[in-house]
């Protein structure tokens, strides 16, 4: 029997509900509006248009938004300095530096001068060991967001084989440590792994992370896995993740589109991410 789909646009739609919800109940009882800087270096088509999904997004969900757009040349002491005032700035709660940046900079080193309390991406290196060592913080989002739909879907994690293709920074390493946090036994690939699709066959909850079109057959899912394919893939016949969905589909019992799967919930958690950072902040602040 074909596998159910776990419905990304759907789940995003109700977790942007539930934020401005939030927003609302922030504004009226501690009088914060909470606002997201988004800061964008060079003309990079794609991430013009993610950014400005960004805004759309906060803007529905009531939160103040603040864009500086800076010329590709941008040195790194501007960079530092713009985000050091933003750091210091209380109308901003949550600051995003798009990534990637023009290659004469750094943008792990940028990333890190985050204030943590303002990380809504998760990605500084303190936002990093609070995942690793399991406390509080801001949780990187598109992560974040796989864990969402497995949490709305009842996907059981504790004592699962979870099995995670990738261990980027951005993905495959936060995706393990949250899953690790929810108790599930974890194992991580990457391209040096011998015999995935005996690893992959072991999985409960399957994850992919490669950026690789199509890569995970169909024979390597177990029958009755849910399977989370986080890649986005850019074909001339459109957008395909990093599963052969078509055969995937046939075995799991649930699993993800592309389009539609995960990438809906990465602005969803981020908005989540600005609003928990804002009361945080509010707290913060408040006399005691
Ligand atoms: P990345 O290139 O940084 O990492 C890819 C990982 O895959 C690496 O750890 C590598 O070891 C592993 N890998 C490569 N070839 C492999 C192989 N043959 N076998 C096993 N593992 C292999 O990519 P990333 O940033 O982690 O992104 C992964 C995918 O997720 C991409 O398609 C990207 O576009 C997508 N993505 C989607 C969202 C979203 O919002 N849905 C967000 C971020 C990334």
């Amino acid at each position: 029997m074909a596998a159910s789909l776990i419905d990304g646009r759907e789940i995003a739609r109700l977790v942007r509900e539930e934020v401005r919800r939030e927003v609302k109940e922030l504004v009226a009882r501690e009088g914060v509006v909470p606002g997201l800087a988004t800061v964008l270096v060079g003309e990079d088509p794609a991430s013009a248009v993610y950014v400005a999904g960004k805004h759309r997004a906060c803007e529905e969900a009531g939160i103040a938004s603040i864009h500086h757009p800076l010329g590709a040349d941008t040195p790194h002491e501007e960079l530092a300095e713009l985000l050091h005032s933003l750091n210091a700035d209380p109308a901003v709660s949550g600051i995003l530096l798009q990534l990637p940046v023009p290659p004469h900079l750094d943008g792990s080193a940028l990333t890190a001068l985050i204030d943590p309390g303002k990380d809504v991406d998760g990605l500084t290196p303190i936002s990093a060991g609070r995942l690793a060592q399991g406390v509080p913080g801001l949780r990187p989002c598109t992560p974040s967001g796989v864990i969402e739909l497995l949490r709305r879907h009842e996907v059981l994690l504790g004592g699962a084989e979870a099995v995670v293709l990738g261990r980027s920074d951005l993905v495959g390493k936060p995706v393990a440590a949250l899953l690790l946090a929810e108790n599930a036994t974890v194992t991580v690939c990457h391209s040096r792994t011998r015999d995935l699709p005996s690893v992959c066959r072991r999985a409960d909850v399957l994850i992919a992370a490669v950026g690789i079109p199509r890569f995970v057959q169909g024979a390597w899912v177990k029958p009755g896995a849910t399977v989370i394919d986080v890649g986005i893939n850019r074909l001339a016949e459109g957008l395909v993740g990093d599963v052969d969905f078509d055969a995937a589909r046939e075995r799991a019992g649930l699993i993800t589109p592309v389009p539609g799967g995960v990438g809906p919930m990465t602005i969803a958690m981020l908005l989540g991410n600005t609003v928990s950072a804002a009361r945080a902040q509010a707290l913060a602040r408040a006399p005691s």
